[in-house]
């Protein structure tokens, strides 16, 4: 089972609370997204290998440590997804970006793909998958089979705000997938927003509401 990380840091804590406020604009509330992306990328890439090298500080020879090797890509979902990439890059400024884009069908509330654009050597990477919202989980999980379906074996799954159904769907069809969030809310609505959440991710960093 892929586990659930929750970054409950009180810094965080708190910049949820801005973006959940209708009142926030859509300045703040982008700010905040790449803000709090940031934070949870700390956490998504805590576990990267790293290998001892030695070098001269001013004072003395170091033996001293830096990231070894598979390299990193994010892989925003469009097009909420891209609100989170000046955060998580200011992380990890070398890593490559891919798109996959993904529309809700708003009868079945299902993914349907529109878009893929994935680095050459995406199945030599760790994969960190970027949306701010896992709702039902069906672009998470159709997010995680294309990538899949390219060769990538590790990939890890960030979003700010999960629903229990959410997470659900991911562990189940993806076990071998973790997952990374600030905050699990009480679920979702008739429409598949979830509860209490914070609306429409996408229109509120674009400002299209
Ligand atoms: N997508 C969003 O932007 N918000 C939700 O609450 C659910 C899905």
């Amino acid at each position: 089972m892929g586990e659930l990380h929750i970054i409950d840091h009180p810094l965080v804590q708190h910049k949820i609370s801005l973006m959940r406020d209708k009142n926030t604009g859509t300045k703040e509330f982008r700010e905040l997204v790449a803000e709090v992306a940031m934070f949870i990328c700390y956490e998504a890439t805590r576990d990267l290998p790293l290998k001892e090298i030695e070098l001269e500080t001013p004072v003395a020879v170091a033996k001293t440590k830096i990231i070894s090797g598979r390299k990193l890509a994010f892989i925003p979902i469009l097009r909420a997804g891209l609100g989170m990439v000046d955060g998580v890059t200011k992380l990890v400024p070398a890593a490559k970006i891919g798109h996959i884009g993904l529309f809700r069908d708003p009868q079945t509330h299902e993914s349907v793909k529109y878009y893929s654009k994935l680095p050459d050597d995406v199945n030599e990477r760790h994969c960190i998958i970027v949306d701010p919202m896992l709702a039902t989980g069906s672009s998470a999980c159709s997010a995680i089979s294309e990538l899949k379906q390219k060769g990538v074996t590790n990939i890890k799954f960030m979003c700010i705000i999960c629903s229990p159904e959410g997470v659900k769907a991911v562990q189940d069809a993806h076990p071998d997938v973790d997952i990374y969030c600030a905050s699990m809310d009480k679920g979702l609505n008739e429409d598949k927003y979830i509860v209490p959440g914070i609306g429409d991710a996408g229109d509120r960093i674009f400002g299209t509401k």
